[in-house]
Formats: C-alpha cells, sequence, structure tokens
C-alpha cells in the first residue's frame, strides 16, 4: 500500500530540492502518494497568510511530510511559518545529523554527532513586545512593580519561556535517541549561570534524567564553551541536547563542520507528526537558478523513508548520496563544482541501482 505523505515545496529554492527530493524518493521503489501543499511568500500574496489552515489538515491526515525551506516574510506582521508550523504540530524535537561525509574535505575527518534541539518554546516561542507599544509600556510597569528598577523606556522584549513539560519531554527524547540509535553520550548545552531559571531549570532537568540513564554518559556545558569546543574537536561529541536558540545556531555551526548547509539534513518530531526538511533557509540569493544543492533534502527524505519504515530505501539513498559525494564529479556551486540540481539529484538516481 502506498504511504501517504504531503509534500510542501517551499519558497525560494524550496520547490527545486524538493521537486529532487521527491524524484529520488520515487526512483527508490517505495510507493508513496504525494499531496502537494503550497506555504510561503506565494500564497501569502494570494491568499494573505503564508500558511493556510488545510496545509495542517493534510499534515495531520499523512502524519508524515516533506518541506522545502520557507521564507520569513520581514514586516508583514506575520511570524517564521517554520515556527509556527512546529508549534501547531506540537513538533517538540528538531533531530540534526551531522557527520563526515566521504569526498568532503573539511577541517575535521570523524564528525559524527546529532543536535537535538527543543522546538516549542524558548525565545522562540513568539512572546514578544515590540518598541513603543501600550502592551510593552504594561509590561514595564508590571516589571517595575515586580521590583525591576532598570528596564529602559525605550526597550524592546522576547520573552524566554521553559516550562518543565517542555523541558522534561526533549530531555527524555533525547536519552531514548541515544539508546536506540546505539549511541554514548550527551552533551546539554546551556547559559544556567546566567539565566539561571529556564536554562536553570532545562539543566536540573536533564541532570535529573540523566541519573536515571547510568549507561548513557551525560555531561552540561556553557554554550559558549560548548561553541569553543565544537569548533577545535568536534569529534568529541555525541549527541548535543539543547534548547531552541542555541540548538538553532549550532545546527548551522555543525552542519558547517561536515560540509555546510547544502547537505544537513532534518526532522522536526513529535507524538504524533513527523515533517522532515533540511536545515538551511530558502538561500533568495541563488533562488531560481538550478544551483542549490538538493543534498540536504534528499537526507531528509532518506531519513522520512526510514520513519515509514523503509529501512532499505533509506540506506539506499544514503549510500547514494555518499558515492556521489565519493565521486565527486557531479557537485554544486557550494562544493566547488558546476552541476545543476538536476543532475545531482539524476546522479543519486543513477547510484541507487545496485
Ligand atoms: P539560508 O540557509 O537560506 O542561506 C544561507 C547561505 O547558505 C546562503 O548563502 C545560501 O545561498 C546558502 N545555502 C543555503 N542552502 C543551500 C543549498 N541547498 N545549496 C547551496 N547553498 C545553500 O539562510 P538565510 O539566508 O539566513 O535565510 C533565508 C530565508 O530562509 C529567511 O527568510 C529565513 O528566515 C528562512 N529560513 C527558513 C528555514 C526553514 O524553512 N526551515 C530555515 C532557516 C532559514
Amino acid at each position: 500500500m502506498a504511504h501517504q505523505v504531503t509534500l510542501i515545496p517551499g519558497d525560494g529554492i524550496g520547490p527545486e530540492v524538493s521537486e529532487a527530493a521527491r524524484r529520488v524518493l520515487d526512483a527508490t521503489g517505495v510507493v508513496i502518494a504525494w499531496t502537494v501543499e503550497e506555504a510561503g511568500a506565494a500564497v501569502l500574496e494570494r491568499e494573505g497568510t503564508p500558511l493556510p489552515g488545510r496545509v495542517l489538515d493534510r499534515i495531520r491526515e499523512s502524519r508524515v511530510a516533506l518541506k522545502g525551506p520557507i521564507t520569513t516574510p520581514v514586516g508583514t506582521g506575520f511570524a517564521s511559518v517554520n515556527v509556527e508550523l512546529r508549534q501547531a504540530l506540537d513538533l517538540f524535537a528538531a533531530v540534526r545529523p551531522s557527520r563526515t561525509l566521504p569526498g568532503v574535505e573539511t577541517r575535521h575527518p570523524k564528525v559524527d554527532l546529532v543536535v537535538i534541539r527543543e522546538n516549542t518554546e524558548d525565545v522562540y516561542q513568539g512572546i514578544e513586545y515590540p518598541l513603543g507599544t501600550p502592551e510593552t509600556a504594561d509590561l514595564r510597569t508590571e516589571l517595575r512593580r515586580l521590583g525591576v528598577e532598570e528596564v529602559r523606556d525605550d526597550s524592546a522584549f522576547s520573552v524566554k519561556p521553559i516550562s518543565v513539560t517542555g523541558a522534561q519531554r526533549i530531555v527524555r527524547y533525547a536519552f531514548e535517541y541515544v539508546r536506540a540509535n546505539g549511541r554514548r553520550r550527551v552533551t546539554l548545552g546551556h547559559k544556567a549561570n546566567i539565566m539561571r531559571f529556564s536554562d536553570g531549570l532545562f539543566l536540573s532537568i536533564g541532570r535529573i534524567e540523566a541519573e536515571r540513564h547510568p549507561d548513557v554518559w551525560f555531561e552540561d556545558m556553557e554554550i559558549d564553551q560548548l561553541s569553543m569546543r565544537l569548533v577545535r574537536d568536534p569529534e568529541r561529541f555525541d549527541v548535543l541536547l539543547l534548547p531552541n536558540l542555541y540548538g538553532d545556531i549550532l545546527s548551522d555551526l555543525c552542519a558547517g563542520l561536515v560540509g555546510g548547509l547544502g547537505l544537513a539534513a532534518g526532522a522536526n518530531l513529535g507524538w504524533e507528526y513527523a515533517v522532515y526538511e533540511p536545515v538551511h533557509g530558502s538561500a533568495p540569493d541563488i533562488a531560481g537558478k538550478g544551483v542549490a544543492n538538493p543534498l540536504a533534502t534528499i537526507r531528509s527524505g532518506a531519513m522520512l523513508l526510514r520513519h515509514l519504515g523503509e529501512h532499505d530505501a533509506a540506506a539506499a539513498v544514503e549510500a547514494a548520496v555518499d558515492r556521489v559525494l565519493e565521486e565527486a564529479t557531479v557537485r554544486t556551486p557550494d562544493l566547488g563544482g558546476a552541476s545543476s540540481t538536476d543532475d545531482v539529484a539524476d546522479a543519486v538516481i543513477a547510484h541507487l541501482q545496485p
């Protein structure tokens, strides 16, 4: 029977890379019934919202989606579609593996780590008060009433909530992930010395969970220290467990360690739904030119196949990607080549055959 999957092409380079990934997944022989749903810039122009309700309905029906990147419209009053989608479907865990790939020259030859990022709260929850509104003035007054003396009149605010519920489920997910995937270590990143109550809560829940998993080696590290050590010695890390903002930043850093955003795959997972998408954004600087690297989306597609239980097909896609990279003859410009998005997809498809 066909697997039902919603395809959200996205905007910018999204349609180019997601079509490439769809072709590769179809070429594995796994039967997927795709339902295409538009979201992003073009839909905003046509319908006045970048994320129509039917997109969410469709994902709720199929439970699984492959998504291209979507531009965050600036100055339209709309928040990020990506953040909204993750919150609406309660996709609380972002899982982003970074491993050294064959034929991709980097400073560190043996990186193999996974970022697990809390995806629904922290400063990304969208509790924001802009400069100069009555609500912002109310918040300032309330803060003063609570004894906070030094809030400047010309302040804007972004609130950072971290809850026991939110922290507990991502921390538990991370420890389960370690067990289920044959990994061994968890490094929890935080800034609990400064953000004592939000990051402090995340850290204390991490420590409690660590005691329940004596088989998993656990450590915590302040985020600045962790950034420095990742750049110097990424090979010592295994699973990085991070609150939302730090997870966003370090995901790109980790992508950079193994060859860049054109290769970095990811998943957004909740208890009920799973949305697979590359780590990168809509790359407006190269959109429409046919030169975007589709491998991040193709590798996200391999993760999706595994989620569907299609383990052989997932392994075949990953092996084909590795071989294309190893041969180094078909590459997009971000990896120093001159091939097109479609050339790369064709090369991966050609290597799918045993
Ligand atoms: P970006 O990831 O789109 O681009 C950063 C740089 O990496 C650019 O130079 C770009 O050309 C390059 N790049 C990215 N993906 C590439 C690929 N597949 N192949 C070759 N080069 C690639 O980041 P940005 O420019 O900061 O963001 C652009 C827009 O995307 C913003 O509106 C941002 O909010 C949005 N965004 C969306 C998502 C998402 O949909 N999940 C994620 C990140 C950013």
